[in-house]
């Protein structure tokens, strides 16, 4: 029957869904009869959303399709603020379960046609008196709509028990207000030929409900008890930067480029390109501000503190130090994601990619230049053990407070 409509009706059932996601902002949403999770697909990309849940009677059908929910390269890549957890259960609507109570919109796109009716009634009270949520959005066929397809005879689908009239859908949709302190609208998708709307109405139609105010407690009534019927057959949070070893390799990333682009801009100025570097010299000044309070860097040979504040000589690698006051001061990205001055220096400090001054004031590159005239030099003298100090950086006083 699709083909007819444009874009097909099952996709404006589920625009339909994301439509009143956006405008709602629903952040707990349960798609029932959630079959190869296309609508779960869509919905993961609304992110104020922090839990997204399928359920089916169909098992097999969701282990088929579960793994298109998975997180995509770009969710890892640039991780998002939000929390979202996706799960999938396996189970019937007409039975309870203690974790699915409690949502700010449950779907049930097309499913009761699929019920006995006895077991719509158990739905009703599942769903409306059980699980409680905000709001619920039914879609079911309407049957005066099949008279325009006259070479269709029965029902839509061969597993339909039923298709409703609008009147039979109305009666059914009030009782379940009255019953459970619901309001709903109708409306539907699919138009009718234009003249026809009163006559034959949507080829979908669709009740929008929402819980009335003050209705929640008398289903307190069912707290107490704990029924886990369904099966958990997915669950998968996406990467996100609440969580810390995310948001640690994030910022690991940003606070090393940042780095670097500092020291590209001071290797610029010290190679003498003077003008420009008046104008860059605002934008690096602290970086370069201690290496100018090192000048013996240049000779290779200079004391300094090793971790248990030993002091030591040795024949030093050249560094540059950024600190990480002027990274804060210069990148907002490193900004958003520290927190705080000491929350960042925190989420660096056990980092294995990052070196950090003594006093932790301070990241540490090393310089490419020297490192590539030695790499030239050892492979010259056959010599080939690698000699790595940090650079002990004078710590600023009471830094956290220069920003
Ligand atoms: N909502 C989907 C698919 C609708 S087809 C969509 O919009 O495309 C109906 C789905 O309901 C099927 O996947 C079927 O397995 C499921 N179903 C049927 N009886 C069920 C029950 N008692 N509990 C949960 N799911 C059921």
């Amino acid at each position: 029957m699709d083909p007819i409509f444009s874009p097909p009706l099952h996709r404006q059932r589920h625009q339909f869904v994301i439509d009143f996601v956006k405008r709602n902002k629903p952040q707990k949403v349960l798609d029932l009869g959630c079959s190869e999770c296309t609508l779960l697909k869509q919905l993961r990309f609304h992110r104020e959303m922090q839990l997204l849940v399928g359920l089916d009677i169909d098992g097999a059908t969701l282990k088929k399709k579960m793994h298109g929910l998975a997180p995509m390269s770009t969710d890892y890549l640039q991780p998002s603020d939000d929390q979202l957890r996706i799960e999938l259960y396996q189970g019937s609507v007409t039975q309870r379960d203690a974790r699915l109570r409690g949502f700010d919109l449950v779907t049930s796109i097309e499913l009761i046609e699929h019920l006995t009716l006895a077991d719509v009634d158990r739905f009703s009270e599942v769903v409306f008196g059980y699980m409680a949520p905000v709001a619920v959005i039914v879609s079911t066929p309407n049957y005066e709509f099949n008279h325009l397809f006259p070479e269709r005879t029965g029902y839509r689908h061969h597993d339909h028990k039923f298709e409703w009239s609008r009147a039979e859908f109305k009666s059914w949709a009030l009782k379940v207000c009255l019953d459970y302190g619901y309001e709903v609208e109708f409306t539907g998708v699919g138009d009718p030929p234009a003249g026809q709307e009163e006559r034959v109405g949507f080829c979908s139609q669709i009740g929008v409900f929402r819980r009335l105010r003050g209705r929640a407690v008398c289903n307190m009534l069912f707290c107490d008890e704990d029924e886990f019927s369904y099966t958990l057959l997915y669950s998968k949070n996406y990467p996100s930067l609440h969580d810390n070893k995310i948001l640690q390799r994030v910022l690991v990333t940003e606070v090393l480029s940042g780095a670097e682009t500092l020291r590209r801009k001071w290797a610029e100025e010290t190679t003498g390109d003077r003008d420009a570097a008046d104008g860059r010299a605002e934008a690096c000044g602290a970086a370069m501000r201690i290496l100018a309070e090192h000048p013996e860097v240049e000779d290779g040979e200079l004391s300094w503190t090793d971790g248990r504040g030993q002091q030591e000589s040795c024949e030093l690698r050249r560094c540059v130090s950024v600190p990480l006051a002027v990274l804060w001061s210069r990148c907002p990205k490193v900004r958003g994601l520290g927190g705080s001055l000491s929350n960042l220096r925190q989420l660096l400090m056990d980092h294995p990619d990052v070196t950090l001054s003594q006093d932790g004031s301070a990241v540490l590159l090393n310089d490419q230049e020297q490192e590539e005239e030695e790499h030239d030099e050892l492979e010259d003298s056959g010599y080939a053990e690698a000699r790595v100090c940090s650079l002990s950086v004078e710590p600023e006083e009471n830094w956290d407070a220069n920003v």
